[in-house]
């Protein structure tokens, strides 16, 4: 017998092949795509306009696929982080942050991360697997706050995306077309490290914005923090955007977090701006949040605002970003899971 698979994750592509299979009529699929990713029911035998023999036939072969979260907590200023659990008895974590006008869903496209940049605690849990575009989507359909609308999603959460780059595209087409969540493109954004291939083919294939972790104008510098570096030098990956336009709707934007003494001098300054030349976009800054095992600090607030200052004052965008949900280890290079899976294999 066919194990049941998900039907939570699969394109219309994918159910109308499905469809095809079973000799079920073509718009069966978008029927079914409209309770999934709509309508958001919990039992196919919900799908009220399908025939008996259709339910009954996605019921043999499928299950719906989507799981509440196992854990959840709030930190002082709103910030909710989530664990779920994986298929396959892993678990990962979202954080969802609200402002006045937003609801923000930070999701992991991986359980754990190969990359191994030094400042981060997901880099340090190791990879233990990808994550289906289902259970991706799992951390935005089914947390509480899907009821009242997400305004945006950032895959910023645990892992690189473009090392789980299939699934991720197709997570994306789920999100933004018509038969699916109908969300704008420009709502969403990409984080990636720079795996040069990735970043090409997701330029082409989306309109998603992209935001790349730089960190360090310095190729020597970067190779210590990034080992990424070794492989997409970071150069490669700027000379590759300069291909793509950024005046537009689609935006590119930079990741730098600043580390106290070690990259936030008007050297880097003056370096990032000679790198950036020519490219319409905007450097975050990001406060660093010390983790265990490394020597790395934070930079004090006003060696922080005066880099910022000073990136502004030559003509580029930059902003530092608000640290959210810190103290519940939710905020960017904190999310881990390793004490989860311990606790799972006790
Ligand atoms: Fe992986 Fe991103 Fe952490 Fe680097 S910063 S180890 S790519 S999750």
């Amino acid at each position: 017998m066919d194990t049941q698979t998900p039907l939570f994750g699969m394109t219309l592509g994918e159910l109308q092949t499905c469809v095809a299979a079973y000799g079920l009529p073509g718009y069966t699929a978008r029927q079914i795509a409209d309770w999934l990713y709509s309508k958001k029911i919990e039992s196919i035998d919900d799908m009220s306009n399908l025939s008996k023999q259709a339910r009954a036939l996605l019921n043999e072969h499928h299950v719906i696929g989507r799981t509440p979260p196992q854990e959840s907590c709030t930190s002082k200023d709103g910030t909710r982080k989530y664990l779920f659990a994986t298929a396959h008895g892993q678990f990962i974590e979202t954080a969802m942050i609200p402002t006045e006008t937003r609801k923000t869903v930070c999701v992991s496209s991986q359980v754990g991360c190969k990359m191994g940049c030094v400042f981060c605690m997901t880099g340090k849990q190791g990879f233990q697997g990808q994550l289906t575009a289902g259970e991706i989507l799992n951390q935005v359909w089914s947390i509480p706050e899907h009821e009242d609308g997400i305004t945006n999603i950032v895959y910023m959460g645990m892992g690189e995306p473009l090392d789980n780059l299939d699934e991720v595209l197709k997570s994306i087409e789920i999100l933004t077309s018509d038969w699916g969540a109908a969300m704008s493109p420009r709502r969403i954004t990409v984080s990636t490290i720079g795996i040069l291939p990735g970043v090409t083919r997701f330029l082409k294939e989306c309109e998603a914005h992209l935001a790349i972790s730089l960190h360090t104008p310095f190729p020597e510098e970067r190779q210590e923090l990034m080992p990424v570096q070794n492989a997409h030098p970071l150069e490669e990956v700027i000379d590759a955007l300069r291909e793509w336009d950024f005046s537009g709707q689609r935006r590119v934007s930079f990741e730098y977090i600043v580390f106290g003494g070690l990259n936030d001098s008007a050297r880097h300054a003056r370096e990032l701006i000679r790198l950036l030349a020519g490219i319409v976009c905007r450097i975050n800054l990001i406060r660093f949040h010390p983790i265990p095992g490394t020597a790395l600090a934070r930079t004090d607030e006003d060696t922080m605002q005066r880099f910022k200052d000073f990136l502004n004052r030559k003509g580029v965008l930059t902003t530092v970003r608000a640290s959210r949900g810190v103290d519940i280890y939710a905020a960017c290079g904190l999310l881990s899971t390793t004490a989860a899976g311990e606790k799972s294999s006790e």
